[in-house]
C-alpha cells in the first residue's frame, strides 16, 4: 500500500542538472552519492547518472560501493572514509581514499592491486594528509611498494563561506599538487564540490574532474541557481478540516492560540516522517494558493490554517510548486541535505 504522502523525484532534473554542471564545469563528473544519494535512492541516483554518461561515483562507506558495483560492474567507484577491508576492496575493484601517512604506512603491504586516491586536508582537519613533505613520503611509499596511487583530491569545507579563506585553502591544495604532479601522473583529479564548481577558478584547471553532490540533485548550498531543477516533489492530502473559535490552541501545549475563527486542516505527516520542523517557516500549497503552517510540526500531524476552499482529500504539496527545500534553507531553519536527509524513508518513493 503507498503512504498518503507522497515522494516524487524526477530523473529528469537529475539528468538536466548533469547537463548543466558539465556545461559550466567542462570537466567530467565524479559523483557524491554517499548517503543513499542524498536520501534519493542511491541505485536509482546511480542508474540516472549512469543515463547521463556519468560512471564515476563517490560515497563515503564501503558497503555503499559493494552495492553499487554489484549493480553497476562497469562504474568506478572511490571510497572516502577510511577501511580496513581491502579483500573486498579488491575484489570488487574499489577504489580508496588515502586518509593519512599513518594509514598508508600501516597498510601499504595489503594495498597492492587497489586503485588509491591521496587526499589532501587543507582545513577540513577530516581525513587527508596536511603537508608537502606528508605528501611527498605517501608518493615515496607508494612508489617503493608499486601501489596503483592514481588520484589525488582535496574537499573545500569553506567554498560556501563568503568571508573564509577558502582561497588560501585553493593555494594551499594547488602548492602541493604542483609539485606532486611533477613527479607521478594522477589519472583522477578531483577537487570541487557544488559551491567550488561555480567559482570556476582557473587555479583548479588541472583538476579533469569535478565531484558534486547537491547540484546533481537540484539544489544549492550557496545562492539561488536559476539554472537548476529541483528534482524532489512531496505532497500528502488533507484528513480532516475543524472550524475553531477564538482563543483555542492546535495541536499539543500552548504555542498556538487563535485569535479569531479559523479553518484548520490536519495533515498525516510530521517529523517522524522525517518532515523537519522549519518546513513550518513557509506556507504549503493546497491548489496552487499558498497556506501557513500553524504551531510546529508534530510527530505525524501537521496544522494548516486554510479558507472555506479547501476540503478533506485536497492534495498539499509540501516541497514543489515554488516553495522548494532551497528556499526553506534560505530562511535559515534547516540546510537543504538535512532536509534531504531527514525524509522517512518509509515514504512510498515515486520515480519519474
Ligand atoms: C559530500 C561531499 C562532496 C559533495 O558536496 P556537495 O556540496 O554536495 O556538492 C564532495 N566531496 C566530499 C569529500 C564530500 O564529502
Amino acid at each position: 500500500m503507498t503512504t498518503r504522502t507522497l515522494v516524487t523525484i524526477d530523473r529528469k532534473a537529475v539528468r538536466q542538472n548533469v547537463a548543466s554542471v558539465f556545461a559550466r564545469s567542462r570537466k567530467r563528473i565524479f559523483a557524491v552519492v554517499k548517503n543513499n544519494a542524498y536520501n534519493l535512492g542511491m541505485l536509482e541516483m546511480v542508474e540516472t547518472l549512469t543515463a547521463s554518461d556519468v560512471h564515476h561515483f563517490a560515497v563515503a562507506e564501503l558497503y555503499e560501493a559493494i552495492e553499487i558495483k554489484t549493480n553497476f560492474p562497469d562504474s568506478y567507484v572511490l571510497v572516502m572514509n577510511p577501511t580496513e577491508d581491502f579483500e573486498t576492496a579488491r575484489r570488487f575493484g574499489i577504489a580508496l581514499g588515502v586518509s593519512s601517512l599513518e594509514w598508508l604506512a600501516l597498510n601499504s603491504k595489503q594495498l597492492q592491486g587497489i586503485e588509491l586516491h591521496l587526499k589532501i586536508n587543507v582545513g577540513m582537519n577530516r581525513f587527508g594528509v596536511s603537508s608537502l613533505q606528508e605528501a611527498e613520503a605517501v608518493l615515496a611509499l607508494a612508489q617503493a611498494d608499486s601501489l596503483a596511487l592514481t588520484g589525488l583530491y582535496t574537499h573545500f569545507p569553506l567554498a560556501d563561506e563568503p568571508d573564509a579563506d577558502h582561497d588560501g585553502q585553493v593555494e594551499r591544495f594547488v602548492a602541493i599538487a604542483d609539485v606532486l604532479r611533477k613527479r607521478h601522473t594522477f589519472t583522477y583529479m578531483h577537487s570541487e564540490n557544488s559551491a567550488t564548481i561555480v567559482k570556476h577558478d582557473p587555479r583548479l584547471a588541472f583538476c579533469n574532474y569535478v565531484r558534486p553532490g547537491i547540484f546533481l540533485f537540484g539544489y544549492s548550498p550557496i545562492e539561488k541557481m536559476d539554472w537548476l531543477v529541483p528534482s524532489l516533489r512531496m505532497t500528502t492530502e488533507v484528513v480532516e478540516i475543524r472550524e475553531i473559535g477564538p482563543g483555542e490552541h492546535v495541536g499539543y501545549g500552548t504555542n498556538f492560540t487563535s485569535t479569531e475563527p479559523m479553518r484548520i486542516a490536519i495533515l498525516p505527516v510530521g517529523y517522524g516522517d522525517g518532515v523537519v520542523r522549519g518546513r513550518a517557516a513557509l506556507p504549503v500549497h493546497i491548489k496552487e494558493k499558498p497556506y501557513p503552517v500553524i504551531n510546529k510540526l508534530f510527530m505525524s500531524h501537521t496544522f494548516v490554517a486554510v479558507d472555506g476552499t479547501v476540503e478533506v482529500g485536497d492534495e498539499v504539496v509540501l516541497y514543489g510548486d515554488g516553495v522548494e527545500i532551497d528556499d526553506i534553507t534560505r530562511t535559515g531553519a534547516a540546510n537543504n541535505s538535512e532536509q534531504m536527509c531527514a525524509r522517512s524513508w518509509r515514504l512510498t518513493h515515486q520515480y519519474l
